[in-house]
């Protein structure tokens, strides 16, 4: 009989031991966690309500969804794309929706049904899952695969080893990166690693009088290099911005340095579908319709009043001035602010990343069936690898098509 063992309880772990565990039922598969249950970090993704998978159908487009393994992932994401995701769960008993902005929950809006169904899976399997259980190195000898564990002073041997560890973000939910160092003793390089899906901190100082404050769509731009831009959902924070849109950015330039001497400027348009000449306009007219009003409080008739003061502090138009009293001159220069509010980004939201950028290197690993090219019985799924996307469902699906493909690979 065979023997497996999948190192890392969470997403990938689990769809790789469901997998193996549905091709053929008589595979011994031992699931080591170090946690107290399975999934802790699927548990508490998507705010808790876990966004499980994307909507977007055309797995082409799905795929321009990740800076980094986009092309590595093409095979696994055709053979489970996200409607066989969604499919996999709902027979599973765990229904799921889709949101207008294309991100899909279970309509519980609780991420531990998702967890849930592996558990009543394994329950009812051969796979054996060993939470508390950490691993601390392994080793090949022959052809078997000798994992210690910090409980047991017997090493665990089996045929084939599964590294599904996952990346260093939000390290306390067991995530810690000690796969990179499994992968290395295994002959494996690690490529360079970065936190990504972070906010970013700003020197300067004003984000904070109106933090909390979001916007639907803004347009965020990277000033270096003419980067390409990112729309999307929006806020500014007590130590700068986030939201989708910044993460997205984050995403991009995950290796890029910078920090309070060599800050990254960035530009954020508040009003991406007015151009600039609109906006000024739309000033003009709202300042002629209320000439003897502050000329703050009618650009609050715009833009949030808190916004609107910090338009007038940051371009030092004065506050007891009424409309008719502001010159043409200043009004474009309101509309020019909203239009390229101008920050510089000097540190990563550290600590607060969704994903670890970089991990196994893509040319060590046969994306055909994931299996190590330089290591034979070993295979990688999940956040270990060097693949990682943008917000949205992407990072699990990766989890859950790279995990299935193991599953398939070992099981057949
Ligand atoms: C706050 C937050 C919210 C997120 N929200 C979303 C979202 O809504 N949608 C989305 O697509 N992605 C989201 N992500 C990203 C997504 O959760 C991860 O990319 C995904 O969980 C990675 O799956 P994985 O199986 O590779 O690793 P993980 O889910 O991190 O699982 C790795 C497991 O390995 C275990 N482990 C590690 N080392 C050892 C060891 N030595 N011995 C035993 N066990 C070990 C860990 O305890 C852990 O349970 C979010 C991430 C965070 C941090």
């Amino acid at each position: 009989m065979m023997r497996v063992a999948i190192i890392g309880g969470g997403a990938a772990g689990l769809m790789a031991a469901a997998t193996i565990h549905e091709d053929d039922p008589s595979v011994e598969i031992f699931l080591i966690e170090r946690n107290d249950g399975l999934g802790k970090k699927v548990i508490i993704s998507g705010g808790g309500r876990c966004n499980v998978t994307t909507g977007i159908r055309d797995v082409k487009a799905l795929l321009a969804k990740y800076p980094r393994g986009n092309k590595f992932l093409t095979s696994a994401m055709y053979a489970f794309p996200p409607e066989a995701v969604e499919a996999w769960f709902e027979s599973r008993g765990v229904p799921l929706k889709t949101q207008a902005d294309l991100r899909v929950f279970p309509v519980s809006d609780d991420g531990r049904d998702i967890v849930r169904a592996f558990d009543e899976l394994f329950a009812m399997s051969n796979v054996r899952v060993l939470l508390k259980t950490s691993a601390t190195r392994v080793e090949k000898r022959g052809d078997e695969f000798f994992i210690f564990t910090k409980e047991s002073t017997e090493p665990l041997v089996v045929d084939k080893l599964v590294l599904t560890t996952g990346g260093q973000a939000y390290r306390h939910t067991g995530s810690t990166g000690d796969g990179y160092a499994f992968a290395t003793a295994l002959g494996h390089t690690i490529t360079a690693l970065a936190p990504s899906l972070n906010a970013f901190f700003t020197s300067e100082t004003w984000p904070k009088e109106i933090s909390g404050l979001s916007f639907e769509r803004a347009t965020i731009t990277a000033m270096r290099d003419g980067r390409p831009k990112f729309s999307g959902p929006f806020l500014f924070t007590h130590k700068g911005v986030s939201g989708p849109a910044v993460f997205a950015l984050s995403s991009l330039v995950a290796f890029e340095p910078y920090d309070a001497a060599n800050p990254l400027e960035i530009s954020i348009d508040l009003f991406p579908d007015l151009t600039v000449d609109d906006l000024r306009a739309q000033i003009e007219a709202v300042a002629a319709t209320n000439a003897n009003k502050r000329f703050d409080n009618v650009l609050g008739l715009l833009v949030p009043k808190s916004l609107a003061d910090v338009v007038v502090d940051q371009l030092g138009i004065s506050k007891t001035k009424s409309a008719n009293q502001v010159a043409k001159k200043d009004m474009a220069r309101s509309a020019g602010w909203l239009k390229a509010i101008p920050l510089h980004v000097v540190q990563r939201g550290a600590g607060d990343e969704f994903v670890t950028a970089g991990g196994v290197t893509l040319s060590e690993v046969d994306p055909a069936t994931m299996e190590s090219r330089v290591c034979p019985g070993l295979y990688f799924a999940g956040e270990i690898l060097d693949v990682d996307g943008f917000t949205g469902g992407f990072n699990l699906q990766a989890s859950w098509a790279v995990g299935r493909l193991v599953g398939k690979s070992i099981g057949h």
